[in-house]
């Protein structure tokens, strides 16, 4: 066990940070408020090679692990700007393609994906499903070789952006008829797809759509590897899901609690600077605590990730993403504290950080389900629903 980065990681997190600063929060706020994206943050970070990090060196990618990329959006996010679509596109998205994608569909995303030249978004949630994806009703029909989707999808993000989104779908199983989970390529131009955006109230770049999938025909290639490893699909993603979601969290744990600290440090209402009152070092003193234990636990998950030990990964990946949610929302609260009335105005931006911020209890998985998983699979204790 070795607490200690190498120096290709150091010099990542060095050269993100780099980037970061020259783009930042402010960066971040205004293309927010005024309805623009991300792209040239994204596009020069793709072209540094840091948006498909994980990805496969003969893709394009650059072969280093979830470890890497997860470096990545930390230090974006500590620099107030993290690119939420890198959760999406090269974690989720470019694992479960470069695992079990076929040859073609290998070829033809991973070196788009791994060079940031297209953006896949990802779609399992539900209207009437929330948190039990065993209620999802996105059937795909078998006619002929093609596949024919139905259905809805609630609060998928960055759909505008996208070429194409990866759907959980059902397929009725050949022989039982019973539905089963299917991972689907969806091109967001294909006849039959429209989307509708959610009007969401917190003040991110990245947008939420409503998606309609009314007899989307697409060809048998649509299909992601083996119809009978879909759920094996879906795994894959998930612990590259909550290893992200942590690092976004974290990165943007660290940006608020590095704004209050200088702030304390400088302000001064009484005799000496308000950091000096125990009344708030000490609340600034336990956040460094817990976000130093979540990232621990995060670095953990990525590592058993990147080793191949996927289960291990899974117990990891929950505790980091529960961790740096908590984390993430008690250093901007605490912050928000610390800047007193300043913290509300539009300039220092952490009263909409708190918003953003407190996504991370509630997607990708919320807070609950991972407390059930932890008490089901951790501790053995029996399910309630
Ligand atoms: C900003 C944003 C971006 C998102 N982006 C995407 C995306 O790109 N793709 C995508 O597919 N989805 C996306 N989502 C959806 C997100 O993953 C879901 O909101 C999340 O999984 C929770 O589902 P739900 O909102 O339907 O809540 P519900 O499942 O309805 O849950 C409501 C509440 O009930 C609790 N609850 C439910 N079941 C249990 C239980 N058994 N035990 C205890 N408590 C329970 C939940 O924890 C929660 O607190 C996004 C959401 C947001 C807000």
């Amino acid at each position: 066990m070795n607490f200690t980065e190498t120096a290709e990681q150091l010099a990542l997190r060095a050269a993100v940070a780099e980037l970061g600063r020259r783009y930042g929060f402010d960066y971040y706020t205004r293309q927010a408020r005024e309805g623009g994206r991300l792209t040239e943050l994204w596009r020069e970070a793709a072209k540094l090679g840091f948006i498909g990090a994980n990805l496969p060196e003969e893709y394009g990618g650059g072969g280093a692990g979830l470890y890497e990329l997860a470096i990545v959006l930390e230090e974006l996010a500590a620099a107030g700007c993290g690119l939420l679509m890198m959760v999406v596109s090269p974690a989720i998205c470019g694992t479960i393609l470069s695992r079990y994608g076929t040859a073609d569909q290998k070829q033809h995303w991973l070196p788009k994906l791994a060079s940031g030249s297209a953006i896949m978004a990802f779609g399992i949630t539900e209207p009437d499903a929330g948190s039990n994806s065993h209620r999802l009703t996105t059937v795909a029909a078998r006619d002929g070789d093609t596949w024919v989707l139905t259905g809805r999808k609630v609060f998928i993000s960055g759909v505008d952006e996208a070429e194409a989104v990866l759907i959980v779908g059902r397929t009725a199983d050949a022989k039982t008829g019973n539905l089963r989970p299917a991972l689907f390529v969806v091109p967001t131009d294909a006849p039959g797809f429209s989307y509708q955006p959610l009007e969401m109230d917190i003040v991110m770049p990245e947008k939420q759509y409503l998606l309609f999938l009314d007899d989307v025909r697409l060809p048998a290639t649509a299909l992601v590897g083996e119809e009978s490893a879909a759920i094996q699909q879906l795994f894959a993603g998930l612990n590259p899901e909550r290893i992200m979601a942590s690092a976004m969290a974290l990165g943007s744990a660290r940006y608020a609690l590095e704004k209050a600290v200088s702030y304390a440090k400088e302000r001064t209402v009484w005799s000496a600077p308000i950091g000096a009152h125990q009344g708030l070092a000490h609340p600034l003193a336990q956040v460094k605590v817990e976000i130093e234990m979540a990232r621990l636990m995060m670095q953990k998950a990525a590592t058993l990730q990147d080793a191949g030990d996927d289960m291990a990964a899974g117990e990891a990946a929950n505790m980091a993403k529960y961790a740096a949610a908590e984390a993430g929302v008690r250093a901007v609260d605490q912050a928000i504290q610390t800047l007193g009335g300043s913290s509300m105005t539009r300039e220092v931006g952490l009263a909409a950080m708190l918003a953003n911020v407190r996504t991370t209890r509630i997607a990708p998985v919320s807070r609950e389900m991972i407390l059930n998983f932890v008490a089901q699979y951790s501790l053995g204790l029996p399910k309630s629903y």
